[in-house]
């Protein structure tokens, strides 16, 4: 059977970034740059005072001297003259120097007596100034593609006048589930009957990877019938699906796939949690076929869905992301399938913990409660004992 880093690279291999759109820089956060960015004007854009102060020109006689106030410049309003040598010009952070000036003092390094300032002892050529460009120049690269735009790219981006920026669209994922016993929240479940929990819980994790939810709805479990829900899949970026995709007598998916012309690249990795997981191409679109127990559904999210929505999304790092960690509990692996256990996160003596959740049932969402990584536990691995060092991968930091 596949091994999950085997089956990881046929995702990632499988799935591309979307086609850039350009959008306004507003709706652009934590989406990915798609093409990358050159400065179109020098920034600042002249040289300013980066200090409430007095502005002059720099002689090394000036120390200890008087000058005369001539003026006042703020931010927005300049002082358009040119101080004469024993001069200044009163100045507020932000505005332009008057021509000539090069050089500020600070209002409180200074004494004031009237329309004059006595400089004090010490002064430094080009103190205090900001000086043009020297943020960035006109030209000069600012972002390169694959960047991720969050708050900073977005100030810089701002800064540097860019409206609107071509980037990876956020994924659409149609979200369908399977299962004649489900009913949907807010009805009560009959005999036999639970509610369609998967439908929060993933539509929960795909908000968090700011993709947009298409709900195909519930789906009974009939070729048929799955079948007509797939297409309405057609108009997301990737389909996912819970639920019939074993090897149970109502586990129709595969059936309904193969009549619409899906191209399978896997259907069952080893792994535990998971291992009928089912992974292919619907008419080029990726989908994923995740098993109904929820705490199933969640790993398989993370281990194969996410990765392959940060690829679609133009990330250029789409696995997950690994942090060391003390195990903070015995855990067991099995022979044959690599392992997946969820836990929760902690800070203890400046050390990171990973700690197994008490309930690892597949079945359950109670697995997940707090749960905030995953632990791998390589297939053959019978324990690992409590004070192990080990990788977790982190699915949220809070
Ligand atoms: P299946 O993968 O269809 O064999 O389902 C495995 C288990 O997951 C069964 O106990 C189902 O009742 C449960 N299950 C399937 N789909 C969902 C769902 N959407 N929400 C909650 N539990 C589900
Ligand atoms: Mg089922």
């Amino acid at each position: 059977m596949l091994s999950y880093e085997g089956a990881l690279a046929k995702v990632l291999a499988s799935v591309m970034p979307l086609p850039p759109v350009e959008i306004s820089l507003d709706e652009a956060d934590g989406l990915v740059l798609a093409e990358a960015v050159d400065a179109r004007w020098d920034m600042p854009p002249a040289d300013n005072s980066a200090m409430d102060g007095f502005a002059f020109a720099w002689r090394e006689s000036l120390s200890g001297t008087e000058l005369t106030v001539i003026g006042s410049a703020y931010a927005g309003s300049p002082w358009l003259g040119s101080p004469g040598p024993a001069q200044a010009v009163r100045i507020m952070t932000g505005s332009p120097l008057p021509t000539g000036c090069d050089t500020v003092v600070p209002l409180e390094d200074v004494i004031e007596t009237g329309q004059a300032i006595r400089l004090p002892d010490k002064l430094k050529k080009g103190q205090h100034v900001r000086r043009q460009g020297e943020e960035f120049r006109n030209r000069e690269r600012l972002l390169d593609a694959g960047v991720p735009l969050y708050a900073g790219e977005s100030g810089l981006l701002a800064a540097a006048g860019f409206a609107r920026v071509r980037v990876h669209p956020a994924p659409r994922v149609a979200l369908l589930s399977t299962g004649d016993e489900l009913v949907e929240l807010g009805q009560t479940p009959g005999p036999g009957q639970i509610v369609n929990s998967n439908r929060y819980l993933l539509s929960a994790r795909l908000r968090e990877e700011g993709c947009s939810v298409l709900p195909l709805g519930l789906c009974r479990d009939e070729p048929e019938v799955l079948a007509r829900h797939l297409a309405a899949g057609e108009q997301a970026d990737l389909i996912l699906s819970t639920g019939g995709v074993s090897v149970g007598d109502r586990d129709y998916l595969r059936e309904a796939l193969a009549k619409r012309g899906f191209e399978t690249v896997f259907w069952k990795v080893a792994i535990k949690p998971g291992k009928p997981v089912l992974f292919g191409l619907l008419n080029g679109r990726p989908l994923f076929g995740l098993p109904g127990n929820p705490a199933a559904a969640a790993a398989t999210f993370e281990l194969f869905v996410r990765p392959a929505l940060r690829r679609l999304a133009g990330f250029p790092l789409a696995a997950p992301l690994h942090l060391r960690a003390i195990l903070g509990g015995d855990v067991h692996g099995d022979r044959k399938r690599e392992c997946f256990l969820w836990g929760r996160l902690g800070e203890e003596q400046g050390r990171m913990v990973f700690h197994p959740s008490s309930r690892q049932g597949s079945g359950q969402n109670r697995s997940l409660q707090g749960a905030r990584a995953l632990l791998p536990v390589p297939a053959g691995c019978d324990s690992l004992p409590a004070g192990s060092d080990v990788e977790v991968m982190v699915i949220r930091s809070l």
